[in-house]
């Protein structure tokens, strides 16, 4: 047996024994596969499989989610990030079944056309729900062999990606290739971790170049990520006794998802300030809280201010007042989750 079919064959062993029990797992379904892996780009696990269970029950099958509306594919996405993955998957699946009649199609090249699906996601579907033998590298699958053959360049140059995409093509068994894909995901989220690995615990550890060196927390080699933005927000949660105001974003970053009124500010701007600019004579009801939330390449720092106007006030256009129940009925990204707690408990009070 060579040495990559040794890899391979050690790396299926473990799974054998070793697998995670996941809703997603041990089904043949394009579909489920496609709904899952989405969900889990940047996404815990943990934090996945509810929403999973949930998506799955309202929108059974890709036919089923081609017909539904965007506003409540949204809410069913509510809490779970990187909204547009939520967006591409609704347009995906309506481009399935214009195109394909519903069904996926099983060439990695073709499922890369389909709008949210890159070519990691093409090899996954097309190894786990079709036995197509290609592979699925992702930035956990990067690290794993990385390590095991020892790359030591910046992984982010186009010479040494396709260098492990070339590793990772021989290694991908014709049998089993979906398993295979899953057991290197399973050993990148669980034991071939980032920073200090569990080495002891590895299959691999026979036939790892990083290992042996004794270097593996250095590997992958990443150069520094660029220093996220940082923009400062005054969030308005503006009641009228009965209602509060909100606004369904257009903006590309959480487009569709509905926020409350939000200022950019600079350090000098004072509440005062800011209700002027609403023109809304809105007064401040209690101090704001200070919230903050982290995007990839971004930061919000949010001062979320409670603020009282008259009943009836006219709003800018984009603009909506709405009740408690039409709170809980909309989208909200988890940026906005102090507002929002803060808008319920107003208007909890005001019925008092
Ligand atoms: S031996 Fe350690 S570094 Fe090598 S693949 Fe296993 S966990 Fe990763």
């Amino acid at each position: 047996m060579n040495r990559y079919r040794e890899i391979s064959s050690a790396l299926l062993s473990w799974y054998d024994r070793c697998a995670r029990d996941l809703p997603w797992r041990g089904i043949h379904d394009a579909y489920r596969t496609w709904i899952s892996e989405i969900m889990l780009q940047q996404t815990r696990v943990d934090t996945v499989i509810p929403y999973y269970k949930r998506f799955l029950a309202r929108f059974p099958s890709l036919t089923d989610l081609a017909a539904g509306d965007e506003a409540e594919v949204l809410k069913l996405w509510e809490g779970l990030g990187y909204y547009s993955r939520a967006r591409n998957l609704l347009k995906g699946a309506r481009q399935v079944v214009e195109e394909y009649s519903g069904k996926l199609p099983k060439d990695p090249r073709l499922l890369a056309k389909i709008s949210g699906i890159g070519p990691y996601t093409a090899g996954a579907i097309a190894s786990i729900a079709y036995d197509i033998p290609v592979p699925a590298v992702d930035g956990n699958v990067q690290r794993v062999y990385s390590r095991v053959f020892g790359v030591r360049e910046n992984i982010r140059l186009p010479a040494e990606r396709s260098k492990l995409d070339k590793l990772a093509e021989v290694l991908v068994p014709q049998d089993r290739p979906g398993d295979y894909n899953q057991a290197v995901m399973d050993l990148g989220a669980t034991v071939c971790i980032p920073g200090t690995p569990n080495c002891d615990q590895c299959p691999l550890s026979d036939f790892c170049n990083a290992f042996e060196r004794g270097d593996a927390a250095d590997l992958p080699l990443i150069p520094g990520k660029p220093a996220s933005r940082i923009i400062r927000w005054t969030v308005a949660v503006i009641t009228d006794g009965k209602r509060t105001l909100v606004r369904q974003r257009t903006e590309s970053l959480l487009q569709g998802l509905w926020c409350f009124p939000m200022l950019e500010c600079s350090s000098e701007e004072t509440p005062s300030m800011l209700v002027r600019k609403f023109h809304l004579a809105a007064e401040p009801i209690r101090n704001s809280i200070h919230a903050r939330h982290v995007f990839t390449h971004l930061v919000w720092e949010m001062d979320v201010l409670p603020l009282r106007t008259a009943a009836g006030k006219k709003v800018p256009a984009g603009y909506r007042w709405v009740s408690t129940d039409e709170l809980n009925a909309l989208a909200f990204p988890a940026a906005m989750n102090a507002a929002l707690r803060t808008a319920k408990e107003l208007l909890r009070e005001e019925e008092l």
